[in-house]
């Protein structure tokens, strides 16, 4: 089941679960494997949890289980599994599935076909792929795996929710250091940043302040203090607070178009929330006003009316 994953690839999973229970499937999915070792029993799972009825919330131990016994066989009829014949994945294959595949499913409700090593298609199998991924057939749900996402075509790859793995064996940095990163290039001020336990709270300040406005919007004029002020006072621990509102929005779109999060997984609950919230181009939004709202702190513009004009802002 995906949960055996859980721990290894917590982003990758919490997306697929939350788009089969919430019946938010796509048309088609590309793996961005990134050499993770259980790419493929991964995927399988997912897969498991899409046909199987009993395999989503437990894994399906029942030996009498058809569905489970021929996936586990490879020999599920309703799925295509196509490798690179040679050196290339070659137009005929995909001639044949497309063929195959334009047929509604018989044994179950989904048809489903994989295509492994994807970067191994030529432009005539790209564009032949293509078209079958323009005209989505109900039911039928496409799975592309890659270790390398940049010899697709664009083309492709935009029209797929792409799924990122992580690779093995990540060294975790804590929340704190990975923040550190991304806001400071000058290292003494990042080690200044890390040594000083006080960050910790206000990074956790500036996530409830973003989930409280996600919640409340508007209402959020009237408690400003409480939730910000109170903190971050003056114009450097503005400047600071807002850098981190937009890492946080940026992991929340991340999670959003299935990529690897920057600082926050172990937000990820939060952070799906707000990203169930919002659409790709209203947290870009966001992302553009704050950045726009920081910039003018260095202005030594009131903070009590840059931050009420921005909660206005983004509405
Ligand atoms: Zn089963």
């Amino acid at each position: 089941m995906l949960d055996d994953y859980l721990k290894e690839q917590p982003i990758a999973v919490t997306i697929l679960k939350n788009a089969i229970k919430k019946n938010r499937l796509v048309h088609a999915y590309l793996f961005e494997t990134n050499g993770y070792n259980k790419s493929e029993e991964l995927i399988f799972s997912f897969i498991k949890s899409l046909l199987c009825p009993n395999n989503f919330f437990a894994s399906c131990e029942n030996s009498n289980c058809n569905i489970c016994t021929m996936l586990n066989d490879r020999c599920y009829p309703e799925l295509k599994i196509i490798n690179p014949d040679g050196m290339w994945i070659k137009k005929e294959q995909l001639d044949e599935l497309q063929e195959e595949f334009s047929k509604k499913a018989i044994l179950g409700t989904k048809k489903i076909y994989i295509i492994n090593q994807a970067e191994k298609m030529n432009t005539a199998t790209s564009n032949s792929l293509l078209k079958f991924l323009e005209e989505p057939v109900s039911n039928v749900i496409a799975i592309l795996v890659t270790d390398n996402i940049y010899q697709l075509l664009d083309t492709i790859v935009s029209r797929c929710q792409i799924v990122t793995l992580n690779k093995n064996n990540v060294i975790c940095e804590s929340e704190l250091e990975t923040v550190a990163n991304y806001i400071f290039s000058d290292k003494i001020k990042r080690e200044e940043f890390v040594n000083n336990s006080e960050n910790i709270e206000n990074i956790n300040n500036v996530k409830k302040f973003v989930e409280y406005y996600e919640n409340n919007h508007l209402d959020t004029l009237l408690y400003t203090q409480k939730l910000w002020f109170n903190y971050f006072k003056d114009k450097e621990q503005n400047m600071l607070a807002y850098d981190i509102m937009i890492l946080y929005y940026r992991d929340i779109l991340n999670l959003k178009i299935g990529h690897a999060l920057l600082c926050f997984q172990n937000n990820l609950e939060n952070l799906l929330k707000i990203a169930d919230k919002n659409t790709e181009y209203s947290i870009c939004e966001k992302i553009s006003k704050i950045l726009k709202a920081k910039q003018k702190i260095k202005n030594n513009i009131n903070l009590n009316l840059l931050l009420d004009n921005l909660i206005i802002d983004l509405g």
